[in-house]
């Protein structure tokens, strides 16, 4: 049988997934196929980039994955990463939210969105009038809401304002580094908009739920199986291992696709790289963001870059610091805080990882590792920024001195909003590309941000690429 050609651009964790499973499927059904992946970057793994120095291992984008989302547990497993797995560390779990220059204990179980009465009673982020209103939406009417709504609209009418603004907004913020208002609730609280759907009180019904998945054993599962994992040496550590198995693959770095061309006699699709390269494909995967995927779409289809180009994108920055444990007063105690939102005015913390207590192995003995979120694409230097940095921790944590050791990334463009609406945008996007049977998109801007949605993202368009090849 002749060979088939499929060239993926992009490579980060939806590209790499992608020819992944397109060289497994593709061995376990013999079929003659090779792989080409081109990756803009002088790095594989796009948004997961680990850096280790002095002993520390410092992500530069994500630091962890969820286990909820079986995807990217299965695929390290199937790589044999299992015994490199990392859960967060059991005696840190606790998360904190800085509201009025305080640092108070989010209640158990809401950044797990599986709430717990005792928690909800005894937090000191929220008045009495606060969990009053949140018990006494089993009052209110159940809304006939329309299609969607904002996360903000539609969890105030449930839960009241405190709750929406202190509560939930800082931890939505720490996934999509987005705004309530604008964030949609079908897609990011799937869960409890189908509670919703059946429920008159949203909280309610969902402690019913804990308490019934605790009852059936599923929530004890899920502590003894941390909620977060990461990888011993860093989530680069998954790219390398993907690489590993990659030998097959045309590998391509440091190299981007300018332009494709569908030829509408073989179907095939012309490839152009910076370089002047030349590929005809069988089949094309675009792992890129949506608006890279938007730039080489458009010559062909001006309606469909038109959608993936107005999927908004946020920003985002980390900065990792590096100090001696004597140095910061703080007894570090969990894993870390979010800023509420009218917090935010004040500085320029998101949130702030405790790294070296959420993974101890990531910070040689006796020193500490932090990592800040920063909340606006702020026009200052590294050194400039890191001072802002410090400055906001310093009373929060009791820092004395300054750090040892510090790390920024920048993310421009990096983060997909998925606004009020988002599903019918996908949808409209998955109509159009019915006109491109041989070009496929994967990407973290389609149905999940996290690594494991990107992976299954990945995942899917590697089959159906080879379906489309019979
Ligand atoms: C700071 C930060 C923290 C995060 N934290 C978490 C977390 O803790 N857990 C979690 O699950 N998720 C987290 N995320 C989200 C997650 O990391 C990303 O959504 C995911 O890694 C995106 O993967 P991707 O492969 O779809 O896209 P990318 O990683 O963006 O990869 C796309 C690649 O395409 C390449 N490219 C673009 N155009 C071209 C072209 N024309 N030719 C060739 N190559 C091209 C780019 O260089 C890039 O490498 C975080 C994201 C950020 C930015």
């Amino acid at each position: 049988m002749f060979e088939r050609q499929i060239v993926i651009v992009g490579g980060g964790i939806s590209g790499l997934s992608a020819a992944y499973h397109l060289l497994k499927i593709a061995e376990r059904k013999s079929i003659r196929l090779k792989v080409t992946l081109v990756e803009r970057e002088s790095w594989w793994g796009g948004k997961i980039l680990t850096v280790t120095e002095g002993g520390f291992t410092v992500e530069g984008g994500p630091d962890n994955f969820v286990t909820v989302k079986p995807w990217a547990l299965e695929l390290c497993s199937e790589l044999g990463l299992t015994e490199r797995l990392l859960p967060t560390n059991p005696k840190a779990r606790r998360v904190f939210i800085l509201w009025r220059g305080k640092l108070h204990l989010l209640p158990h179980g809401f950044l797990t969105f599986s709430p717990d009465l005792k928690g909800l009673l005894e937090t000191s982020l929220l008045s009495w009038q606060s969990k009053l209103r949140v018990a006494l939406g089993v009052i209110l009417p159940k809304p006939n809401w329309d299609e969607d709504v904002s996360v903000g609209k539609f969890l105030r009418y449930y839960l009241g304002t405190e709750m929406t603004e202190r509560v939930i907004a800082p931890l939505m913020a720490g996934v999509y580094g987005g705004d309530i208002e604008q964030l949609s609730a079908r897609m990011t609280l799937p869960t409890l908009w189908q509670i919703a759907k059946l429920h008159r009180n949203i909280a309610w019904a969902s402690l019913v739920r804990t308490i019934r998945r605790k009852l059936s054993g599923q929530i004890q599962n899920q502590q003894t199986q941390s909620f977060f994992m990461t990888l011993k040496g860093g989530l680069s550590e998954l790219v390398e291992t993907l690489l590993a198995n990659l030998k097959e693959a045309n590998l391509l770095q440091k190299r981007s696709v300018v332009a494709l061309m569908p030829d509408g006699e073989t179907g095939k699709v012309a490839i152009r790289l910076d370089d002047g390269g030349e590929f005809l494909a069988d089949v094309v995967i675009l792992s890129t963001p949506a608006w890279a995927a938007a730039d080489l779409l458009r010559p062909i289809d001006g309606t469909l870059a038109d959608e993936l180009y107005t999927i908004p994108h946020n920003h985002a920055i980390t900065v990792s610091l590096a100090f001696e444990r004597s140095q910061v007063q703080h007894p570090l105690n969990g894993s870390g805080f979010l800023v509420a939102p009218d917090e935010q005015d004040e500085n320029l913390l998101l949130a702030c990882t405790w790294t070296s207590s959420k993974y101890p192995p990531r910070a040689p003995q006796g020193k500490v590792l932090l990592r800040a979120f920063v909340n606006e694409w702020v026009d200052l230097s590294d050194d400039e920024l890191v001072e802002e940095i410090v400055n906001a921790l310093r009373p929060l944590l009791g820092i004395i001195g300054e750090p040892q050791k510090a790390w920024v990334f920048r993310w421009e463009r990096a983060m997909p909003q998925y606004t009020v609406g988002h599903h019918r945008r996908i949808a409209r996007i998955s109509e159009r590309m019915r006109h491109w049977r041989r070009i496929f998109l994967a990407g973290n801007y389609l149905t999940g941000i996290g690594i494991p949605d990107c992976i299954r993202a990945g995942k899917e368009a590697a089959e159906k690429a080879l379906r489309v090849l019979g």
